[in-house]
């Protein structure tokens, strides 16, 4: 007998029928003997739905009040996946983030999991039933609400396995496993049958939205077996897993394409220390986070410094800038909204020069104009106009021949 935590995202509960194939998917691994613990998404549409009803009230909303409305969308997946599972006769029980004590900070909106309690599940598993789990939502040392940021469902699932010490984590969703890069933009990508943690970790944290950044971080500090499976069919889907478990390493593994960015650009300031932490201090102190910086000093000595934030933050930014850049002698503060990050990423570039001149040329040969680039061990990121950010995918995922297989490093 095996403990396995599955978790369903929005599009396989988006609505009753997906919810009774969920649950005779679900009655089926519990029948085979196994302990199972479900995590489920709000119904496809409903977080945003909610959002919206928000936004009525203020434009921006964000704060206690949010967590108390985004939180329904899973508590109504809850309730309606049980009932389906007993209408099959399979026992089954739910139970929100707070009901379980899924304890978390009090950062509203993207709280973070410091504790599970186990007591409550483990009592309804041994009694025999399924446990439905809400994702995405927790409860701060106070019992207010919390939410865990947009797809926070998978790391619900992750941090579950994890406490419970469960033998898999499956998160099935509406792709059959993690591709190559999104099959939505390249329809020739191809599925991974196993990828690195810490691929994995890239690939989210630089715009592969499959799985939440958090659940990947999750799953390797615990080492927690993750597989992404399809919801819809059969198939071993992509097992996330260490290195030692990849036979054969592909010199690049994915292409990712991230569209939530925004450029910033202060030109002139003078060329002398306390100029980057005068600028960068007061974005950080309001809780911006500063993706890609670079400083660059002309002849003249004055120099241009431009970085990129998160889109929804740019407004902000902008302003921050405007307060503090011109004491500081800036000449101009400039900003694009309509950029994009493009990123490759593979562990075989570590031991693999040439790589990134190798991009540059694909991407020249495309007419494909590179903004800013920064590099680490396996990923080499470019930021270049939006409007050329699909045409740079697929550049990249032909050059490096990612339709076709391993290419070996
Ligand atoms: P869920 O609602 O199940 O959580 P998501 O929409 O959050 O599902 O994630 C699945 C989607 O992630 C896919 O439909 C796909 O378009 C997108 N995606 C982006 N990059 C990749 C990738 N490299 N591999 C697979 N899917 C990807
Ligand atoms: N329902 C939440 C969202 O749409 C959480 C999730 O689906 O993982 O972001
Ligand atoms: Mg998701």
């Amino acid at each position: 007998m095996a403990l396995i935590v599955q978790k369903f995202g929005g599009t396989s509960v988006g609505d009753v029928d997906r919810i009774k194939a969920v649950a005779a998917r679900v009655a089926r691994t519990h029948a085979e003997g196994h302990q199972v613990v479900v995590v489920v998404s709000a119904m496809s549409g409903e977080t945003d739905r909610l959002l919206g009803l928000a936004r009525a009230f203020d434009a921006n909303p964000r704060g206690r009040e949010l967590d108390v409305i985004l939180s329904t969308g899973e508590q109504v997946t809850i309730g309606l996946l049980c009932m389906a599972l007993q209408s099959i006769g399979a026992g089954a029980m739910s139970f929100t983030g707070g009901q379980v004590r899924i304890l978390t900070d009090s950062a509203y909106n993207k709280a973070r999991i410091e504790d599970i309690d186990q007591h409550r599940v483990r009592a309804a598993l041994d009694a025999g039933n399924v446990v439905v789990v809400a994702g995405f939502q927790g409860v701060d040392a106070d019992g207010n609400i919390t939410t865990l940021g947009r797809g926070g469902s998978d790391t619900t699932a992750v941090a579950l396995a994890a406490a419970l010490q469960a033998d898999e984590c499956q998160i099935y969703t509406d792709v059959d496993g993690v591709y190559t890069t999104d099959p939505r933009i390249v329809p020739e990508a191809r599925r991974l049958d196993r990828i690195t943690y810490e691929e994995m970790l890239e690939m989210a944290s630089l715009g592969a939205k499959v799985l939440q950044i958090r659940s990947v971080e999750f799953a390797s500090k615990y080492q927690v077996n993750l597989r992404v499976l399809s919801s819809f069919g059969e198939g071993g889907g992509t097992l996330i897993t260490t290195e030692d478990n990849i036979m054969e390493q592909a010199l690049i593994s994915g292409v990712t394409l991230n569209r939530d960015e925004a450029q910033l650009t202060v030109t002139g300031v003078p060329d002398r220390p306390g100029i980057a932490s005068g600028l960068l201090g007061p974005v950080a102190d309001a809780n911006i986070e500063v993706d890609m910086i670079v400083q660059n000093t002309g002849a003249d000595g004055a120099t241009d410094f431009t970085f990129t934030v998160h889109r929804n933050d740019y407004e902000r930014t902008l302003d921050i800038l405007r307060d503090v850049a011109p004491a500081m002698g800036a000449r101009s503060i400039e900003g694009d909204r309509k950029i994009v990050k493009v990123s490759i990423v593979g562990v075989g570039m570590r031991s693999h020069a040439g790589i990134a001149s190798r991009m540059f040329r694909a991407l020249a040969a495309e007419g494909v104009n590179i903004r800013m680039i920064s590099t680490s061990e396996i990923k080499i990121s470019v930021v270049v106009d939006e409007k050329y950010g699909e045409l740079a995918v697929r550049t990249l995922h032909d050059e490096f021949e990612l339709e076709n297989g391993a290419v070996s490093a």
